[in-house]
């Protein structure tokens, strides 16, 4: 919510900038722009290959080719601006260019010296042309106007997607970590008791209310608000653990005042009090169950990891293989007429071979690879440390493998299904979305043939 208030705020910020302009001088700049497209687009582009570390980013073949052509669409749609009705798709636009940055983890600075380099750009071409200097001066801060209100936009954008990518980053470290889980268990149980044994006390010696402990900043405290209400992020109970502790330190605590006879009112704080500990206590027992399930990553039905480690999973893969130039694929499995043995069989006999069909990834994967459950009747393995030949090898393996075996299904009955597969071989291309999209483009390619295959992705 705060986020997209924040992000209206400088839509509306940048509208107020651009009323200072008149019409004519936003139409000079928006011409300059796309008169000067691919000259301004190919200046940036030189100069950023020039930076070791940026061309790291660049020298896909791909972004290269792509780079050019999004350049120009992205500065003549600043410089679009006159023109209050399309400010709502700009900003758009700039969020998105900060989550690609965000997901491929493009320093800020680089974003900013490109930034500056066009500016710079832009300026020049001003110059050259025969206005008058007061109108020079009008345009050049018009330009600085659009560049700086679409970096702040993007860094925003970029700003909020890294926290959440940090976030389910320290998700996954807590799931990564599972047989810790139970220990962490007690451990947190441990502190609560601690805080509320030295709450008891503090009243119990007659302390001032402002000096009887918090639980916000407790050890309890300041572990789920920092560790705990990530790593159980999206639950109802996270909710209700935070608002209970609040309403203990800011309502609760400040009512208490020392009084020798235990009069009604204070007797009645105490339960309430109490009341507030135990549901604390019970909403994390609760987190803690699910952590071994479902919020934990896993899969219910097939136990493989569920698609919320996803994006965590393949940035690390592709950064690995970036740093080590070791290659990864990802193979994209889908079960060929499913739907089928669900209306002839029914939804459990689904079931039955979903489960089963994990085994099967199970048994030809290596340790190493990672198993997801995107959803439905598809799956996705991650095999590391693997040429072309090798994936090829494990995905005909485990097509063949399934084909070959009857699989059962209640009531003694038995079924054979096969197996459409997408492969892709990670080439180097930054975003993990677009190793994802080959595979997906491949799997599809294996339905039109006809099923029952493996289809390698193009580069
Ligand atoms: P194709 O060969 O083109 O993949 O055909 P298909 O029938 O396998 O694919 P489609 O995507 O049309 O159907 C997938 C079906 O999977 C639809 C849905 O009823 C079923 N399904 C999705 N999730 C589950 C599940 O958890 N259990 C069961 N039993 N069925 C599921
Ligand atoms: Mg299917
Ligand atoms: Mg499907």
């Amino acid at each position: 919510m705060m986020q997209k208030f924040s992000q209206e705020q400088l839509a509306r910020e940048w509208a107020s900038q651009l009323n200072r302009f008149s019409p004519e001088i936003k139409q000079y700049i928006k011409e300059v722009a796309e008169r000067n497209q691919s000259l301004l687009a190919d200046h940036f582009y030189s100069h950023m290959l020039e930076d070791p570390q940026a061309s790291s980013f660049l020298s896909h073949e791909q972004v290269k080719t792509r780079l050019s052509a999004s350049m120009q669409r992205w500065i003549t749609g600043i410089f679009s601006l006159d023109l209050e009705q399309n400010l709502d798709a700009v900003v758009a636009q700039q969020v998105k260019i900060g989550e690609v940055h965000a997901r491929v983890s493009i320093p800020v600075h680089l974003v900013l010296r490109g930034a500056r380099h066009l500016k710079e750009r832009m300026a020049d071409l001003v110059h050259q042309d025969s206005i008058s200097d007061l109108q020079i001066r009008i345009a050049t801060s018009l330009i600085s106007v659009n560049i700086d209100m679409a970096m702040e936009i993007m860094s925003y954008a970029y700003a909020a997607s890294t926290e959440r990518n940090s976030r389910a980053e320290e998700a996954y470290r807590l799931f990564a970590v599972a047989q810790d889980i139970g220990s962490e268990k007690e451990r947190q149980r441990g502190a609560l008791l601690d805080w509320e044994n030295q709450l008891m006390f503090g009243l119990a010696v007659g302390l001032p209310a402002d000096q009887l402990p918090r639980i916000e900043p407790s050890e309890f405290g300041l572990w789920f608000r920092h560790k705990g209400a990530h790593a159980f992020e999206g639950a109802t109970e996270t909710g209700l653990i935070l608002e209970a502790m609040s309403y203990i330190d800011s309502v609760l605590l400040p009512t208490f005042r020392f009084s020798q006879d235990q009069d009604q009112e204070q007797v009645q704080h105490l339960r309430e009090m109490r009341e507030q500990t135990k549901s604390i206590r019970y909403h994390l027992d609760r987190l803690f169950e699910q952590s071994n399930e479902l919020e934990s990553g896993r899969d219910v039905l097939t136990r493989l990891l569920n698609r919320k480690f996803l994006p965590v999973v393949m940035s690390r893969q592709l950064n690995q293989a970036r740093n080590e130039g070791k290659p990864f694929a990802v193979l994209l499995v889908d079960i060929d007429h499913f739907k089928k043995i669900n209306d002839t069989y029914g939804h459990e006999a689904g079931d039955h071979v979903l489960q089963q069909l994990s085994s099967f990834l199970v048994n030809t994967s290596r340790a190493g690879d990672y198993l997801f459950r995107l959803g439905g009747e598809e799956f996705l393995m991650l095999l590391v440390d693997v040429d072309e030949k090798g994936a090829l090898r494990t995905a005909e393996k485990l097509c063949a493998a399934v084909a070959g075996e009857d699989l059962k299904l209640p009531h003694s009955k038995s079924i054979r299904v096969t197996l459409s597969i997408g492969l892709a071989m990670f080439n180097g291309h930054p975003d993990y979305q677009h190793l994802l999209r080959r595979a997906d483009d491949a799997l599809y390619q294996a339905k039109q043939n006809g099923r029952n295959r493996v289809v390698i992705a193009k580069d």
